[in-house]
């Protein structure tokens, strides 16, 4: 019988991502049942790790003797000292330039003008940064695997592409001349932060 687990996200995006690796590892992955009423927990953590592991930890609860998957990821930038990192969906929030409660796609165009902002000046070679996902599984209230992903890019001073989300238009991959808003979904996938994380939490379940 398929190993089962249990993604504690709400995000379609994300259980795309997770699903199209699972599907691979013949695992059988499902949205944690009832997640959309369940409270979320404060994701107040320093580290994509602490909350990661709060979050699998927390929602392991909801599903006794399941496998719970949970994530955290963002952008860090170099020239910016590692941040947005674990503050990136409320960059522009933490700023006081946009109220946090926004649509998403609103508070992803502020995100992404505090980005260039911070960012004004900054020569071409040392706008390097990086996506970067922490995934746990936890069972029971007890996290049991960490797996990490990352992907190496550059900010660009000017948006191109209307593919992805967040900081996608922005987030320039040499090697392909591309930004992660102009590579097909496959490529995305393949290469991503997330879809590193999730092959190699996979690896590490031995499925
Ligand atoms: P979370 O993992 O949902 O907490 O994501 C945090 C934030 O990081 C998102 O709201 C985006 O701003 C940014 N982020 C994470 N992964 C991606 C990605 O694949 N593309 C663009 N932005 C991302």
């Amino acid at each position: 019988m398929a190993l089962r687990l249990y993604a504690a996200t709400t995000s379609q995006g994300k259980l795309r991502d997770f699903r199209t690796a699972a599907e691979a590892h013949a695992l059988d992955l499902e949205p944690l049942p009832g997640i959309e009423t369940i409270p979320a927990p404060e994701e107040d953590g320093l580290t994509f790790a602490a909350n990661a592991t709060l979050k699998a930890v927390y929602y392991s609860r909801f599903a006794s003797g399941e496998l719970v998957l949970a994530d955290d990821s963002g952008l860090e930038v170099d020239a910016l000292d590692g941040t947005p990192g674990v503050r990136s969906a409320r960059f522009a929030a933490d700023a006081g330039v946009v109220d946090s409660h926004g649509a998403k796609h609103i508070t992803d165009v502020w995100n992404n003008m505090e980005l260039l902002l911070r960012l004004a000046g900054v020569p071409a070679a040392e706008r390097t940064a990086r996506y970067r996902c922490v995934l746990v599984a936890a069972r029971d209230g007890v996290a049991l695997h960490t797996a990490e992903g990352s992907v190496e890019g550059l900010i660009l001073e000017s948006p191109r592409g209307t593919g992805g989300f967040g900081y996608d238009p922005l987030f320039y991959l040499p090697a392909l001349d591309r930004t992660m808003a102009e590579v097909d979904l496959e490529t995305k996938h393949s290469l991503s932060h997330r879809g590193r994380a999730i092959a190699a939490l996979l690896a590490m379940l031995a499925v």
